[in-house]
């Protein structure tokens, strides 16, 4: 692996670059600038800061930024969740969990209590106390993130640091999703939007897993995409008149074991519902705004299992990297700048981003 120079450089450098916010509203908000960065004597205990060198872009940095959601982001807002860098500053205790030096990942979840039932069940994110990255604490669109030491994931040695960055909010988020279908080797599993962010590394996951994979999706470049990264059915969306049936020719005129569903279009999961098997399992991921209408007769006479799932613990985390680090998981991304945030936001706003957007912080 050719490591980024700049991961042995760790140095505190005295200015910080940002991408901030002082406002919700649209990527006009954003201002790009230099701050005092912090220094080791002001790091609090537990806490190190990690030189993050990329960062992902994900969905709900969008959200972070507009303040759409229910719960609002704290104000002003560095946003980020989808951070890999390197260790340079240790606060007192740290050194029990990560050293000066170590790669790590940063993710949605900066830290959480530990201590309730949730999170002694490994369900941290059900825990009343977590604190979300780039919403409820400052993230990684910035080159020096503060960060409790034992919230960090340890990012392994074969794997890029450009690689893993969207690993940790995506690909955690895709392969526990694929977990909570509790499929079995061989069982059938749809992923609508397979030539897209979230879908094309629930693709690779899937097939790592053994699954047989059906991608939905549209237009030739996705579907060579697809089927490249291992879709053994590809079905057009556009071009094919009824999704369901197709799905349930290709299954033995049945349907699929499961469903993994991030799309941004509240009408894919109710297709779903119309193509997984009896007995078998939709898995909501993305978050659309809205109502599932869902037939309870249905629902019974086919004992169907509907069930959401959001991003993963800290061992899903430490699996979906070393799956990646073992190269059977390939993050399709665009490189860019922290400077071009305002535009990459625009893009997604348009819905023009194609597979995942990464950011250089240093460009
Ligand atoms: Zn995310
Ligand atoms: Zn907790």
């Amino acid at each position: 692996m050719v490591q980024d120079p700049r991961e042995t450089q760790l140095e505190l450098a005295p200015k910080n670059r940002v991408a901030i916010f002082y406002e919700n509203g649209g990527p006009d908000k954003i201002s790009i600038k230099d701050i005092d960065n912090v220094k080791q004597s002001e790091l609090n205990p537990g806490e190190v800061l990690v030189r993050v060198l990329f960062t992902g872009v994900c969905h709900s940095d969008l959200h972070a930024l507009q303040g759409d959601w229910p719960f609002p982001p704290k104000l002003p807002l560095i946003g980020g969740h989808e951070g890999a860098g390197i260790v340079v500053a240790l606060g007192q205790g740290a050194s029990e969990y990560v050293q000066v030096g170590d790669r790590v990942g940063i993710k949605w979840i900066a830290d959480a209590c530990l201590n309730c039932e949730y999170c002694r069940l490994s369900h941290e994110i059900n825990c009343p106390q977590y604190k979300p990255s780039g919403y409820a604490v400052d993230g990684t669109f910035q080159q020096y993130v503060r960060h409790t030491a034992r919230y960090l994931t340890k990012i392994p040695d074969g794997l890029e640091l450009s690689q893993a960055a969207s690993i940790l909010c995506a690909g955690v988020t895709i392969y526990r999703a694929l977990k909570e279908a509790s499929l079995q080797p061989g069982n059938w599993v749809v992923i609508p939007g397979s030539g897209g962010g979230l879908g094309h590394l629930g693709v690779q996951y899937a097939r790592n897993a053994g699954l047989r994979v059906i991608g939905i999706d549209t237009g030739s470049e996705k579907q060579t995409m697809s089927q490249q990264l291992g879709c053994e059915v590809f079905i057009d969306f556009k071009t094919t008149s009824d999704v369901a049936t197709a799905i349930k020719d290709a299954t033995g005129g049945i349907g699929a074991h499961a469903a993994v569903v991030a799309a941004a279009s509240p009408a894919a999961y109710e297709l779903a519902l119309d193509y997984i098997r009896p007995r078998g399992t939709l898995v909501i991921v993305g978050m659309p705004n809205s109502i599932l209408p869902v037939s309870i007769f249905k629902t019974v006479l086919m004992t169907h299992k509907i069930v959401g799932s959001a991003v993963g613990n800290r061992q899903d985390a430490v699996e979906a990297l070393e799956i990646a680090a073992r190269g059977m998981v390939k993050v399709h991304f665009t490189l860019k700048g922290l400077s071009d945030l305002p535009s990459v936001f625009e893009d997604m706003i348009q819905g023009r981003i194609a597979g995942r957007i990464v950011l250089d912080v240093d460009k």
